[in-house]
């Protein structure tokens, strides 16, 4: 009998989206929201329609707010972030059959790796975002910026540098995700799997995708080599 990961034409390997993704809602969406600095709704529709990089309008949308506020900012996220159905067992999937998972998030430490944390992923495989509370406002620090090879330029956490490390000749790279921190990724990998934003730009694009509500669904999909059954 075949094994699910045989049914692949390469070895896969996912690359998963946080925010909106693992997470129900975006968590700097809901943080600007609810605090509300003046300006930060400016700097989103920037972000949204692509005038501004998402590196520079996330940096800039945390230097809104003291850093006098830190645990109020993560107690707010961390008592309102709802995880979406199904990932554990996406988890346990790829753990049952050996196939490697990376949180690739363009949020932010101080949030991503509590919420993970309940999930056992071992830390190097989460890339995220990091955070200073040292200064008047938060600064957000990019310790996984884009590498020369990155025609985007200023992802703030480079997803496409991460997928590039798994050769396309060795890995079926799959990347699961909901937004503008996943588009360069989308046109790299072999599939997508895809919610809001993203369905719209790889329709847009024609790129290969699955649009997706929770994990359950993924999971049944990869049980079908990535082919719908
Ligand atoms: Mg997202
Ligand atoms: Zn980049």
């Amino acid at each position: 009998m075949s094994t699910p990961t045989s049914l692949f034409p390469r070895k896969p390997v996912l690359f998963c989206d946080f925010d909106g993704t693992i997470t129900l809602n975006d968590n700097i969406v809901a943080v600007m929201k609810h605090f509300n600095p003046p300006g930060w709704d400016e700097i989103v529709k920037d972000i949204i329609a692509e005038r501004k990089s998402v590196k520079e309008g996330v940096g800039e949308m945390f230097a809104l707010i003291p850093s006098s506020m830190q645990n109020e900012v993560r107690d707010y996220i961390l008592t309102t972030a709802g995880i979406r159905p199904g990932f554990q067992q996406l988890l346990d999937w790829c753990k049952a059959h050996e196939v490697p998972f990376y949180v690739t998030s363009g949020g932010i430490d101080f949030f991503v790796y509590p919420l993970l944390e309940p999930f056992g992923i071992p830390q190097d495989h989460v890339y995220c975002n990091g955070s200073d509370f040292t200064g008047d406002t938060i600064r957000i620090t990019w310790p996984h910026d884009c590498d020369a090879e990155c025609d985007h330029g200023a992802c703030g956490m480079c997803k496409t540098a991460v997928i590039r490390r798994f050769a396309r000749d060795d890995y079926y790279r799959i990347l699961i995700g909901d937004s503008i921190t996943d588009f360069p990724g989308a046109k790299i990998v072999d599939l997508v799997f895809s919610r809001s934003h993203l369905t719209d730009r790889c329709v847009q694009l024609g790129l290969p995708h699955v649009p997706f509500e929770t994990f359950h669904d993924i999971v049944s999909y990869l049980d079908q080599g990535g082919r719908q059954s």
